[in-house]
């Protein structure tokens, strides 16, 4: 196999160049997708696909597509793919380290004259976070067909439908004709993502880069428990039907059931709970809170929500509570594709990188490019685990490590 080098100093350019357009006062990013903003850094990222020896297009969803041919276009294309948008005032590292370490990737390959005979592409997925129209992965649920009609009508802040704000975007996007960049299975042979970690698993035990086992599918609920209000000073203890502690015991319970199994991921989060009326001298009569218990394997993360609906159960019953559980979301876990995770683990090998295999916890473009196709995704250690929030952090040797690998084992598949 030829050397092929991949330009520590490219990459490092690219991401303070990309990180200049949207900055914000606090050195942080806002580049919200279909702005201004966008379109300036849709610009500058189409002229380095350019400069890597990729044909550039837009799909209809507003994916920024480049596509460099394969000996044979028939075969189906090895894609690359991340997101160039941020949330308002996020980090310039979230998203752009995937796209454009793709676009390295492909440009080392063209400077090497690599003889490939699956065409690559590397995609900048359209409004991945979903901070302007309130949807996130919209790029790439579009590109997998999921995307609704109704989705089209949501609009941003200024009451603009993101319909008008492809229409008028450019770039040849027409949302009129988005059934026409619909990928099918069998048209992408694996799909590779590069991502900062956005949590501290990484940095806490040292490794500069993870190769994801898989995504962890969030599922929300609304827990309601209702009781008696009565005046804190005169019910006695024993005649209280006070369904706030009865909450605060199967939260407890949350916690002692996601940390039963020390090897599991599993994470459950009670993030918002209020009581009603709601005074400091008044028994509350009822409790709202929520609920968000994530898992990668969809079995054990209903097993754990069965139990906490065991548990409820069991409160309520003793003391003397109604309760009510709404569930309001429920994805599906997706796991990374074992023949890219032993293609990735191989490639860490073969460059002495020690990389462990961990979760992801968040949701990204690869969840749904995994409807149609093997994904395989890389994680790159992030600063106190820091994400979303102009403290973003990630260091280039690390970019440059989880770059270097995919490179490995996309070379292997094209
Ligand atoms: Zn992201």
């Amino acid at each position: 196999m030829k050397t092929v080098t991949i330009s520590k100093e490219r990459l490092r350019i690219h991401i303070e160049q990309l990180g200049e357009i949207g900055k914000t006062k606090d050195k942080g990013v806002q580049r919200l997708a279909l702005s201004k903003e966008d379109r300036e850094a849709t610009l500058l990222v189409s002229e380095w696909m350019r400069e890597a020896g990729l044909i550039v297009t837009h799909d209809h969803f507003g994916n920024l597509i480049g596509r460099k041919e394969g000996e044979n276009p028939s075969l189906p294309s090895v894609m690359i793919g991340s997101h160039i948008d941020s949330v308002r005032n996020g980090g310039k590292f979230d998203g752009v380290i995937g796209v454009l370490a793709g676009i390295e990737i492909v440009h080392a390959i063209s400077e090497a004259n690599v003889v490939h005979e699956h065409s690559i592409e590397v995609v900048a997925f359209c409004e991945e976070e979903g901070s302007r129209f309130n949807d996130g992965l919209f790029g790439s649920r579009g590109m997998v067909g999921k995307v609704k009609p109704e989705d089209l009508q949501k609009v941003d802040d200024n009451n603009v439908t993101r319909y008008e704000a492809l229409k008028t975007f450019g770039f040849g996007i027409d949302p009129d004709f988005t059934q026409q960049s619909i990928r099918e299975i069998g048209d992408i042979k694996h799909y590779f993502e590069m991502h900062i970690e956005q949590g501290p698993y990484l940095e806490k035990n040292n490794y500069p880069i993870g190769i994801v086992s898989g995504i962890a599918g969030p599922s929300w609920f609304k827990v309601r428990l209702v009781g008696e209000a009565g005046h804190a000073g005169t019910v006695p203890m024993s005649l209280r039907k006070d369904p706030l502690v009865g909450a605060a015991e199967v939260i407890k319970e949350v916690e002692t059931l996601c940390m039963n199994d020390p090897n599991a991921p599993t994470v459950g989060t009670v993030g918002r709970i209020a009581a009603f009326p709601g005074g400091s001298n008044i028994i509350p009569e009822s409790v709202e809170f929520t609920l968000d218990i994530r898992d990668i394997e969809l079995e054990r993360r209903n097993k754990i929500i069965e139990k906490i609906e065991e548990k409820i159960k069991l409160v309520s019953k003793t003391r003397g509570l109604e309760y009510q559980v709404e569930k309001n979301m429920a994805t599906v876990p997706v796991k990374c594709s074992e023949n890219l995770i032993n293609s990735l683990k191989q490639s860490c090998k073969e460059l002495e990188i020690d990389a462990p295999i961990i979760v992801s916890g968040a949701g990204h473009d690869a969840m749904f490019l995994a409807e149609i196709t093997e994904i395989g995704m890389v994680f790159v250690r992030c600063r106190n685990g820091i994400s979303h929030s102009p403290k973003e952090w990630a260091e280039i040797d690390d970019i440059l490590i989880g770059t270097k690998i995919l490179y490995e084992s996309i070379i292997k598949h094209i």
